[in-house]
């Protein structure tokens, strides 16, 4: 399992985390959140920053160590 914080990966100040075994889970439950936690940001974002997104999110993935 790994944790990533919502405010890792843009979420200025947000408290939310997300705790799965894979980073597709972690990402379906970040969209449901942000959703909902951050409609407006989710708005603005164009195609290529959410391909950028998930580039940060895979990098920080990769970076996070799995918690028990
Ligand atoms: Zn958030």
């Amino acid at each position: 399992m790994k944790t990533i914080k919502c405010s890792q990966v843009g979420g200025e100040g947000c408290t939310f985390e997300a705790t799965a075994e894979t980073p597709e889970e972690v990402k379906t439950q970040m969209g449901e959140h942000a959703q909902v936690a951050h409609a407006e940001m989710m708005a603005k974002a164009t195609p290529d920053d959410m391909s950028n997104w998930n580039k940060m999110f895979d990098k920080l993935w990769e970076e996070t160590p799995e918690s028990a």
